[in-house]
C-alpha cells in the first residue's frame, strides 16, 4: 500500500508543483494523486496561486487530473521531452476561460485588485490560476525549463546554471550508477 507522498521535491513554483505530481520509480512513472487524501496533502505542500480550498471532493480530484495531464505534457514539450498537442492547449485554455478575472481599482492610488466574474467555486479558481501559471511559463521561450531525466525522478525544474542536467546531485548520482550498471533506459 502506498503511503501519502511527502512532496519534499516540490520547489515552490505553482506550475511545476502542479506538474510534478507524477514521479518515476526507477524508469516507470507513477501517479501520486490517486485519492482525495493525496490531493489534500498536495494542497498543504504545494505553492498555490489561489487560496487553498477548504475541502475537496472526488469531482475536484478528477478535474485536477484532467487539467494536470495536458499541463504536464505541454510543459514537458517546452522542455524538449513531449509533443505539443493542440488538444492539450484547448484544455488549458478552457480552464483559463472558465474563471475570468478583471483587475479593478483598489481603495487607494497604486492598488489594483483582481475580481472574479461571477462566483466560481474555490477549487475552480485554483485550477484556473494554475492554468495561468502554466500559460506564463509557456508564453515566452524559457531556456531554463528542463526535465530531470534520471531514474526515480523525471521532474520538471528550472535550471540554476546553464546546461544543468539534473534537478539535484542525488539524481546525477543515480543516473551515473544506472549508466555504470548498463541498465540504460527501459520503458
Ligand atoms: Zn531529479
Amino acid at each position: 500500500m502506498d503511503s501519502t507522498p511527502t512532496w519534499e521535491w516540490l520547489e515552490g513554483y505553482p506550475a511545476l508543483d502542479f506538474a510534478n505530481t507524477v514521479i518515476r520509480r526507477g524508469w516507470t512513472e507513477h501517479e501520486l494523486v490517486t485519492t482525495v487524501a493525496d490531493l489534500e496533502s498536495w494542497l498543504d505542500a504545494a505553492a498555490l496561486p489561489a487560496p487553498r480550498p477548504d475541502a475537496v471532493t472526488d469531482e475536484d480530484l478528477q478535474s485536477f487530473l484532467l487539467l494536470r495531464d495536458p499541463a504536464l505534457r505541454l510543459l514537458r514539450s517546452a522542455a524538449g521531452h513531449d509533443e505539443w498537442r493542440s488538444a492539450d492547449v484547448g484544455v488549458v485554455n478552457d480552464a483559463l476561460l472558465s474563471c475570468p478575472e478583471v483587475a479593478v481599482l483598489g481603495e487607494e492610488p497604486g492598488v489594483v485588485e483582481s475580481q472574479m466574474i461571477g462566483s466560481p467555486r474555490p477549487f475552480a479558481v485554483l485550477l484556473a490560476r494554475l492554468a495561468v501559471e502554466v500559460r506564463e511559463i509557456l508564453a515566452v521561450p524559457r531556456t531554463d525549463l528542463a526535465l530531470c531525466d534520471a531514474p526515480g525522478c523525471g521532474q520538471l525544474f528550472f535550471q540554476r546554471r546553464t546546461n544543468q542536467a539534473w534537478c539535484g546531485p542525488p539524481c546525477g548520482n543515480r543516473a551515473r550508477v544506472a549508466r555504470h550498471h548498463g541498465a540504460g533506459r527501459q520503458h
